[in-house]
């Protein structure tokens, strides 16, 4: 296949995210039965209390709704980040059971990084070609190990952090606000910046309220990042109040 691009779907989530979230909330400062309190829960009533909940930092309601995303056309750099976030779950394509090409003039896929993009097209070509040697080394080893059935366990030693990995990963909702606290600001990665945005893009459509405020920490004060802040608080807050 060769190049590939970014692929995000939000497959599942807890139905009703928002009313279960104010749900769960309204049960710790209320004397009612279960039934009853979700009986109680109209919308308007639901957005204001999650905001009030969100602002003060009641934050446990909100870990009883999760999102599940597909992910596909991104690096194996980006997984080396992503699975830093103790609190998802993740199954990912092994590199281990799964050969990276079918045949020995296919290509196994791989991300451009942006800045090399940005050089043009020659440079674009000279790092597709070093993909294709990269590729020649991998069947060059899957060959010489063909009689061990593990031999994609080893081949694939020779493959780049630009190798495409694809993953399903389960957060719920607060792991997912402090996932975009670190991964949507500027001082985040390129690649996994981007896949941030998209993915609070995706649950801002399923819980609007819930992630109303979500993103960078430069949106709810001052940056933290000291000396190292981009300095772009106010277009960054511009970016993510139009994320639609
Ligand atoms: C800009 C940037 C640069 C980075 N650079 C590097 C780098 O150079 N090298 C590197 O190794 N990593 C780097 N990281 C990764 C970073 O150190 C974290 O591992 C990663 O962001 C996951 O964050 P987390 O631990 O807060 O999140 P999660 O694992 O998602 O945890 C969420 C929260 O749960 C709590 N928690 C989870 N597990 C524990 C625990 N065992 N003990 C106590 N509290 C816990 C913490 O409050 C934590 O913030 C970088 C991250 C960013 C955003």
């Amino acid at each position: 296949m060769g190049e590939i691009n970014l692929k995000v779907k939000l497959f599942s989530y807890t139905d009703c995210p928002e009313e279960k979230v104010a749900t769960a909330a309204k049960l710790c400062y209320s004397r009612a039965d279960i039934a009853e309190l979700k009986k109680g829960i109209d919308e308007q009533d639901q957005s204001s209390f999650l905001r009030k909940l969100i602002k003060m930092g009641h934050y446990s309601p909100v870990e009883h709704v999760s999102f599940t995303f597909g992910i596909e056309g991104v690096s194996r750099s980006l997984l080396a980040q992503i699975t830093r976030h103790r609190l998802a779950s993740f199954s990912v394509k092994s590199q281990r059971y799964v050969e990276e090409s079918a045949s020995q003039q296919d290509i196994f896929n791989y991300i451009v990084p942006l800045r090399i993009k940005n050089l043009g097209e020659e440079y674009i070509n000279e790092y597709k070609e070093q993909m294709k040697q990269i590729q020649s080394w991998y069947n060059y080893w899957m060959e010489m190990l063909a009689s061990d059935e593990s031999a994609k366990e080893d081949a694939r030693f020779v493959l780049p952090n630009a190798a495409e990995t694809k993953f399903i990963v389960t957060m719920n909702a607060r792991e997912l606000h402090h996932f975009f606290n670190l991964r949507c600001c500027n001082r985040a990665q390129w690649e996994i910046r981007a896949l941030a945005t998209e993915m609070l893009r995706l649950v801002k459509k399923a819980a609007p309220v819930l992630f109303e405020d979500a993103g960078p920490r430069c949106l709810q004060g001052p940056c933290p990042e000291g000396d190292s802040s981009c300095g772009q608080w106010q277009q960054v807050r511009e970016k993510f109040k139009n994320l639609t």
